[in-house]
C-alpha cells in the first residue's frame, strides 16, 4: 500500500515490550490518539472505505474500540454500539465468551442495539489470533445483522480471511512493529 498516511501511523503506535506480561510487544495506541494529525488520519481512511458500504451499524468492541468507532459511525451516519465485558451493560444482553491466551473472557451487546438484517462494520485497536473479533461477529449475527467487514489499526497480515473470523474480511491499517 502506498498511501503516505499509514507510515506516520504506525510510527506514532509506541511498542511497549513485555507489557502487560513477559513476551508481549504491546502496541500501544494512546501515543496514536497524542498525535491529532495520525489520529485524524487514521479515522478518515476507515471513514473513506465504510461511507458507501451500506453500514448502518458501527459495533465497537470494549475498550479501544470505542476509540475509533464512534468517529467512525457519526461521519457515515451509523449507529455505535458499544460490546462490553461482563456485567457492564445495564439492559438485557446477549453474550458470547472466546478463549484467550490465558483463561476466557466474554463480550455482550445490549438485544435490541441492532435489528435483523442490518448491514455491520465490527471495530477494535488490534487483531492478534482474532478471537475477540469472531465472538463480536458471533454477537452481530445472533441479532440478524450482516457484519460487513472487520476493521483494526494494527494487525498481522497472516491473520487475514483465517477461519476464526468465520469468513469475515479484514481490514487493517499497519503490521505489528
Ligand atoms: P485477539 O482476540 O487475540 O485477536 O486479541 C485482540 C485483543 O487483545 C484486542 O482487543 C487488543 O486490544 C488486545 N491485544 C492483543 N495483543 C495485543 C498487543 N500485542 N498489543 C495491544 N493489544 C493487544
Amino acid at each position: 500500500q502506498g498511501d503516505p498516511r499509514l507510515k506516520a501511523i504506525s510510527e506514532a503506535i509506541r511498542v511497549v515490550p513485555h507489557f502487560p506480561k513477559p513476551g508481549i510487544m504491546f502496541q500501544d495506541i494512546t501515543t496514536l490518539l497524542l498525535d491529532p494529525k495520525a489520529f485524524k488520519d487514521t479515522v478518515d481512511i476507515f471513514v473513506d472505505r465504510y461511507r458507501d458500504m451500506g453500514i448502518s451499524v458501527v459495533a465497537g468492541v470494549e475498550a479501544r474500540g470505542f476509540l475509533f468507532g464512534p468517529s467512525i459511525a457519526l461521519a457515515i451516519g451509523a449507529k455505535f454500539v458499544p460490546l462490553r465485558k461482563p456485567r457492564k451493560l445495564p439492559g438485557e444482553v446477549i453474550s458470547e465468551s472466546y478463549v484467550l491466551e490465558y483463561g476466557k473472557d466474554c463480550l455482550e451487546m445490549h438485544v435490541g442495539a441492532v435489528q435483523p438484517g442490518e448491514r455491520a462494520l465490527v471495530i477494535d485497536d488490534l487483531v492478534a489470533t482474532g478471537g475477540t473479533l469472531s465472538a463480536a461477529i458471533r454477537l452481530l449475527e445472533r441479532a440478524g445483522a450482516h457484519v460487513v467487514e472487520c476493521a483494526c489499526v494494527v494487525g498481522l497480515r497472516e491473520v487475514k480471511g483465517q477461519p476464526g473470523l468465520n469468513g469475515k474480511p479484514l481490514y487493517i491499517l499497519v503490521e505489528p512493529r
